[in-house]
């Protein structure tokens, strides 16, 4: 290491909803917080153009602005805000409770309390033409971006709960839904498939995958591939949502926090409390089932108070 430990009472990685709103928590609560910022500044929500579903904005205000305000806003309360990434944590038990962990390879600071906001990022295809047009019709959240196709036709790609739960919605909004799953069956539960199959505007083809995204500068159809057959169809369509999962973002912290079988950290009932007395996690790291702006900051939020009552019980390490 290059240089001595820091020692630092509220360290927080990850600079999404989360993290900024556990910030602003924690320094009203004289934690001193310092975030890292990870390799996104901002979380997934930069990479998203207009929101409209967060409370308080009435005319909206589009992802990267918004960041940069709930930035402003813990600043203005003394977060001290780094550019960096947490590259390697050990939370075996320090004397004194510290948490160790290591920034950019090559700096490590000592923590009295960790909070986790690492998110999780949207698996995508992988196709030329689907990297090409995202944020051009491209979207991996009907829920953030289904709105701006109503009344449209759009498809969706995934056989997986959210899936099924992102066509129905967006079957709400839109006049047709295609909806490709590259098996002869989905994996989403029988609840939820009922739901699809029973949604007139949902046209589902199974064996089914994309081909090519259509469309310069936005999407304006696609050509779709059956997998059995070779058969290949082309669409119009204004929006396609990838929907074939997330993962989050808890690498480092294998072996260390608890995890479930998809890598989300687990935390306690209905806190944010990690197997690790003093490391807590919020947002999209320990929430594979809402994911969204208000309620990872809602868990950050929750973060911070849980982390300012645990640094309440126990003796202030030297
Ligand atoms: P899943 O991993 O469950 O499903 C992913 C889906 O995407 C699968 O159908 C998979 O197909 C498909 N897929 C993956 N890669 C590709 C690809 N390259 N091309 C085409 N299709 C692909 O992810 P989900 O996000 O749906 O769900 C994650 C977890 O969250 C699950 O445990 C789910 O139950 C839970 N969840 C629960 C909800 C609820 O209870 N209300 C709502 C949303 C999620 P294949 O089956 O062929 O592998």
């Amino acid at each position: 290491m290059s240089e001595a430990s820091e020692h630092i009472k509220t360290l927080i990685i990850g600079s999404g909803p989360a993290g900024y709103t556990a910030a602003i928590y924690a320094a009203r609560a004289d934690l001193n917080p310092v975030v890292y910022t990870g390799l996104e500044p901002g979380g997934q929500l930069t990479t998203t153009t207009e929101v409209d579903n967060f409370p308080g904005y009435p005319d909206g205000v589009d992802g990267p602005t918004m960041m940069v305000e709930l930035q402003q806003q813990a600043e203005r309360f003394g977060t001290d805000v780094r550019i960096g990434m947490a590259t390697a944590v050990d939370f075996s038990n320090e004397p004194g409770g510290l948490h160790r962990v290591t920034i950019d390879d090559n700096k490590e600071v000592l923590a009295e309390t960790v909070i986790i906001s690492t998110g999780a990022t949207a698996k995508y295809l992988g196709l030329p033409s689907e990297q090409r047009l995202r944020g051009g019709g491209v979207s991996a959240c009907a829920v953030c971006d289904g709105f701006f196709y109503k009344g449209q036709d759009v498809a969706i790609v995934g056989g997986g709960d959210t899936a099924a739960e992102e066509a129905t919605y967006l079957a709400n909004i839109c006049r047709k839904v295609t909806m490709l799953v590259r098996k002869d069956h989905m994996r989403a539960s029988k609840a939820m498939q009922h739901r699809v199959t029973s949604t007139p505007n949902i046209d589902l083809r199974y064996n089914t995958e994309i081909d090519e995204v259509l469309g310069n500068m936005v999407v304006e159809g696609l050509r779709m591939v059956n997998n059995k057959t070779g058969e290949k169809e082309e669409i119009a369509i204004t929006g396609l949502f990838i929907a074939i999962g997330h993962k989050p973002n808890t690498d480092i912290f294998k072996g260390q926090l608890d995890m479930d079988d998809d890598g989300y950290l687990m935390t306690e009932g209905k806190s944010t409390k990690t197997n690790i007395p003093g490391v807590f996690a919020s947002g999209d790291v320990q929430d594979k089932e809402y994911r969204q702006a208000v309620t990872a900051a809602g868990t950050g939020c929750m973060a911070a108070l849980d982390a300012e009552r645990y640094l309440a019980t126990i003796e202030t390490p030297v």
